[in-house]
């Protein structure tokens, strides 16, 4: 069953979450680190459970897990084995279902809503290379190193339970085919192709849209194609260039607009806080139907969708 599909069987859009590691900052978290939001889970989870719930609250009908940075790889810098890496990479899901199952659980909170999904965070390669690359994809590995890197981080967030996988801040398509054809290794699981963009027309790496659009068009197991982490001000046009190749369901959580310095880790420039709650709306209009937030976006910013969507 397509859980995305499902949800939008009765409901005009899946409300998605906004950003865990820079609300996991605003509660203290020192996130200046390779490894990002990923470290918390080894210090903190039960503050990423609470963030969680946040959002869940602010009408998220869909939390993304804390391991867009986890990788076997990552955690190995650190000293630990690929077998803690795994378990702390499942213990990501498992922290999002305890507070989903503790949110659903009660009943005022299931009112005119669908219960909410689990979406596993597969972040990408240059998330791990945490140098920016993952806005530029200037890669040099194959598309089968690509395949070896994403398959034990994959295999861990299916085993543990995630309704979904959410593979995002791609930069460029050949990530999204190597994941793609991954995916064909666990033929019962859905996921989201987000790219990461650098202008209304074009991914990352400078790819056309569309040329994404169509090539995850044709794989059933894509469930929603679309665009994140990118400046609001191209979302309108990206969506309706997608829109124009795909039939699938058109996903788009931007960041607040502000610039990201991978080297100072660092965000500058002016933010589009104000009105993104009608920016959101504008992007329904333009065909979107999974919509959410990326870096910079709280919980307020979530409520501010579900005000016109519920
Ligand atoms: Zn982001």
């Amino acid at each position: 069953m397509n859980p995305i599909e499902n949800i939008l069987q009765k409901f005009p859009l899946v409300i998605l979450d906004g950003a865990m590691a820079t609300e996991l900052e605003r509660h203290g978290c020192d996130l200046n680190d390779s490894l990002w939001s990923a470290t918390i889970l080894m210090e903190n989870p039960e503050l990423i459970k609470q963030v969680h719930t946040d959002y869940f609250t602010a009408g998220a009908d869909c939390a993304i897990t804390a391991s867009y940075q986890a990788t076997v790889e990552g955690f190995a810098r650190r000293g630990l084995s690929e077998g803690e890496a795994l378990i702390l990479i499942q213990t990501s899901v498992q922290i999002a279902l305890k507070a989903r199952d503790e949110f659903w659980g009660k009943s005022e909170n299931r009112s005119n809503r669908p219960k909410p999904l689990v979406a596993g965070s597969i972040g990408p390669y240059g998330a791990f290379l945490a140098d920016g690359s993952e806005y530029r994809g200037d890669y040099t590995l194959t598309e089968d190193e690509l395949m070896n890197f994403h398959r034990p981080r994959m295999k861990a967030l299916i085993d543990a339970g995630a309704d979904i996988l959410a593979c995002e801040t791609i930069p460029c398509l050949m990530e999204a085919r190597a994941i793609v054809r991954l995916l064909e290794e666990f033929p019962r699981t859905y996921a989201w192709i987000s790219f990461s963009a650098k202008d209304g027309l074009h991914i990352s790496d400078g790819t056309p849209v569309v040329e994404c659009a169509e090539w995850l068009d044709k794989h059933d197991q894509v469930t929603a194609v679309g665009i994140n982490c990118t400046r609001p001000q191209y979302i309108s046009s990206l969506i309706k260039k997608v829109h124009s190749h795909t039939v699938k369901p058109i996903i788009v959580y931007p960041n607040l607009g502000e610039q990201y310095d991978a080297v100072t880790k660092t965000w500058h420039g002016a933010s589009s806080e104000e009105t993104y709650g009608d920016s959101t709306h504008h992007w329904y209009e333009c065909g979107a139907r999974l919509i959410g937030g990326c870096c910079r976006t709280k919980p307020e910013n979530i409520t501010t969708i579900a005000a016109w969507a519920r």
